[in-house]
């Protein structure tokens, strides 16, 4: 049992319903149940289906199927519920957007693709990657406020960026506390001007994660180290909203005999097709090097 003044942690597993769940998954949500059961403290599920065009409800069903099966004979094992379904909870995102929007930290893009990659040719400029491609170059930061409402009322589609340097300026420099690297600076400005709203669905990873981290009482963040980058963001978005910020915990992630990490493309390491070859919960746990029960 935690002592007085000493805080359980509430961690949480959020899986994307595009695919099956693979044994990297697994291992994940494992390490996150396991960071929460150290402590006594408590463990979600969140289902990351904003991608509406590729989420699909027979997957979210399989993450439930793969996950209570992966834990059997776990004593404890099992997340809290209800479950957080993002999709269901759009208009927490448009309150966010919304105060972003008082703070003039939002713009209007309505860029393309194309647009963005003929800019970069243009300025002939490396086309330095962020984790959700090419860094935008910044093109519609300077529309004036007029002309990008004219073209919003005449329907042209357009996504929302976050100005990061204005952001940056309004937060003054920022860090977060991550459980392997320690403190780490916050650098938003690594990823340039990232989209919180889409052309398509009013929100982006990012902005959703951040609120629903928030609303949920997350305090100790538990996911694959391939998102550690993305946190210089969300600590950014934590300082405008002023949420609290999560500890960071980014576990390392499983890879093939080749050393390649694990994807969902590859079908024979789904939890799925592992149980239909027979194994046990137990044996794949212990696939995923987890170490307890
Ligand atoms: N939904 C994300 C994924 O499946 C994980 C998000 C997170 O843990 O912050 O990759």
């Amino acid at each position: 049992m935690a002592g007085p003044g000493l805080k359980l942690s509430v961690t949480r597993f959020a899986p994307s319903p595009t695919g099956r769940l693979h044994l990297g998954h697994g291992f994940s949500a494992l390490t996150a149940w396991d960071a929460a059961g150290n402590q006594n403290g408590r463990f979600l599920l969140r289902i990351e289906d904003i991608d509406g065009g590729r989420s699909k409800p027979e997957f979210e069903a399989g993450i439930i199927e793969d996950l209570t099966w992966l834990g059997e004979g776990l004593t404890g094992w099992g997340w809290e519920e209800p479950v957080r379904r993002q999709s269901d909870h759009m208009e927490d995102y448009a309150a966010a957007l919304l105060r972003l929007k008082e703070m003039g930290v939002l713009y209007p893009c309505f860029c393309t693709r194309g647009d963005i990659r003929a800019e970069i040719e243009r300025a002939g400029a490396a086309p330095h990657r962020g984790e959700e491609g090419p860094i935008y170059p910044g093109l519609c930061r300077g529309i004036e406020k007029a002309a990008a409402q004219d073209r919003i009322d005449a329907s042209q589609p357009h996504a929302l960026r976050l100005d990061v340097e204005r952001a940056h300026e309004i937060t003054g420099p920022l860090t977060w506390r991550d459980v392997e690297k320690g403190e780490v600076k916050a650098a938003a400005q690594l990823h340039g001007d990232v989209v919180l709203a889409r052309k398509d669905v009013k929100t982006s990873y990012h902005l959703a994660v951040t609120v629903d981290d928030h609303l949920q009482g997350v305090n100790l963040v538990t996911r694959g180290d391939d998102l550690f980058a993305a946190t210089h963001v969300h600590r950014l978005l934590q300082a405008l909203l002023g949420f609290d910020t999560p500890t960071y915990f980014h576990h390392h992630l499983l890879t093939d005999e080749a050393g390649k990490r694990l994807a969902k493309r590859d079908r024979s390491i789904t939890l799925k097709s592992l149980r239909e070859a027979g194994k046990t919960p137990a044996e794949v746990r212990a696939m995923t090097g987890f170490k307890r029960g």
